[in-house]
């Protein structure tokens, strides 16, 4: 499963696996918005609270501080925190002590303005400001409003471990790099989450080994723009590791364990290597799937979205991919009606997606940003009618097209890592296979959560394949 911006996840509400020693002085509730970075960010938040004293609960009620973590990607997103605050605006009238922050992109965006705005906020805090948090709420308890927006250019909470929320024990995702270098045209996370760092790969591999010790068996490497990681800082002494590439982090990953998956996400297509296909290549536990947004699939669209490739440079990269990791599962993202698309360059998008077989894609339809490039530069000038007309031709063809990818599986057999029960029934296991399609099948009765199993695919819908044990 790609992990940029999960539907089913919006709004979750977080879930302590376990929680600090000892009875907390006060209770916090953290609900999360937007793409995987912001869930990750939120167990930073909760291990930085629990640090203080805090405890979390799962239920806002007996909050003495909610805060939302939120995403400004879409306009769509933003309104469903207004609306979000604004029941919490009850909660409130009740509970006249409680506070009420707003963390993450929303947060950077409109700054001092939310305050301002939405009477009922105590607390702004940017992304990379989650270490103040303690002290704000301090402040905010002496009936000051708590603000940090900085953006920083170095922080990257690699020091913290992170308190694994709704966890299943099994798959886990870890931070890799934090902010965007990228200008993309229509993006507003540059703006949000500032300059693009990259964590200590020591505590990158620190951090997966205490997974893998505690039981866990796949993790996910998180960035807007992953390939694009790199450590510079030379550690002195015997133990420096020397400059580090993405691919040598995959590969510093992967050697941890063979019994540890690794994937990753976000890929952006002009970073993506052939060093990385090879390191992917090498090694058995590096999962083949690949998240590579194409966006759009008409060169004249793509160059104002300044994606800094064309149409026949990104199909070239997937045939290099094809090529060199035979069976890989590709994902991307597309967006609908930017700026002065017209037909034509909609054709092409879906010819693209017809050429590439996507076994997964995220489709959005274009939503003006403030502040962005394309805001700035281009009227926004696509009837909005048009713009859904055109995603639902992009998402009916890609109906057609996972179907196909599903079938495909059909008769083969696959390895898969247990992530529990399935959804339907407690006789039954779940779990994906290296390629991420989720697979169930029959319990054997010996098998437990965590372990991997060999699978022959005898059918398949829409979203699962159904096998029975090799
Ligand atoms: N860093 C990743 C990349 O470059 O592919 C993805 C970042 S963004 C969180 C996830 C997706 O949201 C993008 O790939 C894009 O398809 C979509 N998106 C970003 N800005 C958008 C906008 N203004 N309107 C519609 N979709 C947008
Ligand atoms: Fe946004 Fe582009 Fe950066 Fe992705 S790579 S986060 S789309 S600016």
């Amino acid at each position: 499963m790609h992990k940029g911006h999960d539907e089913k996840r919006q709004g979750e509400a977080f879930a302590p696996r376990s929680l600090a020693n000892g009875l907390p002085l006060k209770r916090f509730y953290v609900e999360s918005y937007g793409c995987q970075m912001n869930f990750a960010d939120s167990e930073v938040v909760a291990s930085i609270l629990q640090q203080s004293g805090f405890g979390a609960t799962q239920h806002y009620e007996e909050a003495d501080i909610i805060l939302l973590n939120t995403c400004s990607i879409r306009e769509k997103a933003e309104l469903t925190v207004r609306k979000r605050l604004t029941e919490f605006r009850k909660v409130k009238k009740y509970n006249p002590g409680l506070l009420v922050g707003v963390l993450g992109c929303m947060a950077e965006r409109l700054k001092s303005k939310f305050l301002e705005e939405e009477k009922l906020v105590d607390i702004v805090v940017g992304p990379d400001a989650y270490r103040s948090l303690p002290e704000l709420i301090i402040e905010a308890e002496s009936g000051q409003k708590g603000v940090n927006v900085l953006l920083s250019r170095d922080e990257t909470y690699g020091d913290i471990s992170p308190v694994r929320l709704n966890s299943n024990g099994v798959t886990a995702f870890v931070s890799i790099m934090r902010g965007c270098n990228n200008m993309c045209s229509f993006c507003v996370v540059p703006f949000t989450r500032g300059r693009e760092r990259s964590r200590d790969p020591k505590s990158i591999i620190s951090e997966c080994t205490n997974l893998f010790d505690e039981g866990y068996r796949e993790v996910t490497l998180l960035g807007q723009n992953v390939d694009s990681y790199q450590w510079q800082q030379e550690p002195a002494g015997d133990d420096s590791i020397g400059p580090v590439s993405f691919a040598k982090l995959l590969a510093m990953v992967a050697d941890i364990s063979p019994s540890l998956r690794v994937r990753f996400s976000t890929s952006h297509p002009k970073d993506i290597t052939d060093e990385v296909l090879f390191t992917m290549a090498r090694y058995g536990n590096i999962c083949k799937y690949i998240h590579l947004p194409v966006q759009s699939g008409s060169t004249r669209i793509l160059e104002m979205m300044n994606r800094t490739y064309t149409r026949e440079w990104y199909l070239s990269k997937v045939n290099r991919i094809r090529e060199l990791l035979p069976g890989c599962g590709i994902s991307t993202d597309v967006i609908s009606g930017f700026c002065s698309e017209t037909d034509q360059d909609h054709q092409e998008t879906l010819s693209l997606m017809e050429y590439c077989q996507y076994d997964l894609a995220y489709m959005f339809y274009y939503s003006e940003r403030p502040g962005t490039l394309a805001a700035r530069r281009f009227p926004d000038d696509v009837p909005e009618a048009v713009k859904k007309q055109r995603l639902q031709e992009v998402v009916a063809l890609h109906r057609i097209q996972s179907l196909k990818s599903m079938e495909r599986e059909v008769g083969k057999t696959v390895r898969v890592l247990i992530e529990g029960n399935s959804k339907k029934s407690d006789d039954q296991w779940a779990g994906r296979s290296d390629n991420n399609k989720v697979v169930v099948f029959p319990k054997d009765g010996v098998l437990v959560k965590g372990s991997y199993a060999d699978v022959a695919v005898e059918s398949c819908t829409a979203g699962t394949l159904i096998g029975r044990l090799k």
